[in-house]
């Protein structure tokens, strides 16, 4: 089955409001095996509403339409429905009545304008709305040739009756795809430095096998995703894929579907019986906070200095003052002596230190706005790494973040792989 979603609404093209019921309906129909072949969005217009009806067709057997069916003079995707497919459009009692009650209830007077609420396209079925008034819309024509779904545009109500009415309704229609999704997180690597590490891989990919690099401050995610006819077929494409993967680049995959980092590298702590503290100063106290929004993490996360101001880099976690003066905060030894400052101070067997400049202001040119140094210290010694992000002061913070808990992945993986105690 190939669709087209069709969104309709000004505010979605003025940028007033994000078309999420595209990014919904799309994942929504990729996971039941739909191939979506395009996804458009018009305006409150009846001729670019038609046309568009029209163009998707031509490609598509199924288009699915969300906004434009409430009461007022712009909601026009009902008329135009019925204009496309040449019905009239027709009172539904039953609705009608439905109506009525639904605002005797409420104890106010029927507005004249939720009347046209009630009409339905002639041949055209209702999808009950269960949080709403407005019911969703659907017709199929002789043999499944065309068929429509007809959705409101507030997202809620589009996803209920999608969810009750909807996806039901395609599940039971013969020609789906089997669509297989598996997902490798990766972090500490860059988009572009991780698809040249993969390396070439024509001989695994095809239309039936495809991959994609989705970035995100907390790493790439690498999503695997297998189309066929044949479910077992699909799974074993996708496995042979990701075997292909975990050789080449296996050592920045940190886990799968929705792992996160913080959880996955607690679960390492544990394990090892290893604490970590953290001395912030750029990340104000946000690996911390990171480290700590996984449930159970006392068992190794000890605690952190939030180490902003020079004076409490120097009188709490004792980094020499004249180090700090020779080469300034942002720098490999302050980093460095704030990771053992505060494993000293708060008796933890790992110190993770962040020292950067989150900008937007206060770079220089030696240190432009973006750059970090994360520290690591622990029993055998400490070292430190320079990394450099973005203008962004948020995004800076999270990226800064998401480095400190990656150096101590890295060195837990490195002291397994050595074989070395901590
Ligand atoms: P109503 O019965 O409220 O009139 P409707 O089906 O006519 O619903 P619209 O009037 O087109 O829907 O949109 C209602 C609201 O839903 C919009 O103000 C907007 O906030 C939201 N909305 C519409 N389309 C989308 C979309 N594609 N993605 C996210 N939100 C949307």
């Amino acid at each position: 089955m190939k669709a087209h979603i069709l969104t309709i609404g000004d505010e979605l093209l003025i940028g007033q409001t994000v078309d999420a019921n595209a990014a919904w309906l799309g994942e929504q129909f990729s996971l039941l095996g739909i191939e979506i072949v395009r996804s458009t969005t018009v305006g409150d217009t009846a001729h670019t509403i038609h046309t568009e009806l029209d163009r998707a067709f031509e490609d598509a057997d199924l288009v699915v339409t969300t906004g434009g069916l409430g009461p007022t003079h712009d909601d026009l995707t009902r008329e135009v429905v019925a204009d496309y497919f040449g019905v009239p459009l027709r009172v539904n009692e039953t609705l009608m009545q439905m109506l009525r009650d639904y605002y005797e209830r409420r104890g106010r007077s029927f507005p004249e304008a939720a009347r046209k609420i009630a009409l339905v396209p002639a041949g055209f079925e209702l999808m009950d709305n269960p949080v709403g008034t407005a019911p969703g819309l659907w017709y199929a024509s002789a043999n499944d040739a065309r068929m429509i779904a007809v959705l409101p545009g507030i997202p809620q109500e589009m996803k209920a009756i999608a969810e009750a009415a909807l996806l039901p309704r395609l599940r039971t229609r013969g020609d789906l795809q089997t669509v297989e999704h598996r997902t490798l997180l990766t972090t500490g690597v860059g988009e572009s430095s991780l698809q040249e590490k993969v390396g070439d891989l024509s001989e695994y990919l095809d239309d039936a096998l495809k991959l994609a690099y989705l970035p995100s401050t907390s790493g790439v995610r690498m999503r695997l995703t297998a189309y066929g006819d044949d479910r077992a077929e699909a799974q074993s494409r996708i496995k042979q894929l990701e075997q292909v993967l975990r050789e080449r680049v296996g050592r920045y995959i940190f886990g799968t579907g929705d792992d996160e980092l913080e959880a996955v590298l607690g679960d390492q702590l544990r394990e090892r019986g290893l604490t970590v503290a953290t001395a912030e100063s750029c990340t104000g106290g946000f690996v911390a906070h990171r480290l700590t929004n996984v449930s159970g993490s006392s068992d190794y996360f000890v605690g952190s200095v939030v180490s902003y101001a020079n004076r409490v880099k120097v009188e709490q976690l004792g980094v020499d003052p004249d180090v700090l003066a020779e080469h300034g905060a942002v720098s490999e030894p302050v980093a460095r002596q704030m990771a053992q400052g505060v494993r000293t101070l708060l008796g933890a067997n790992i110190g993770v230190s962040t020292t950067g400049i989150a900008g937007p202001t206060g770079g220089t040119p030696d240190k432009p706005v973006g750059t970090i140094w994360v520290g690591y210290a622990d029993a055998q010694g400490d070292h430190a790494r320079r990394l450099q992000f973005v203008k962004d002061r948020t995004v800076n913070k999270e990226l800064f973040s998401t480095s400190a808990l990656e150096m101590i992945r890295r060195q837990l993986q490195r002291r397994a792989a050595s074989q070395e105690p901590a």
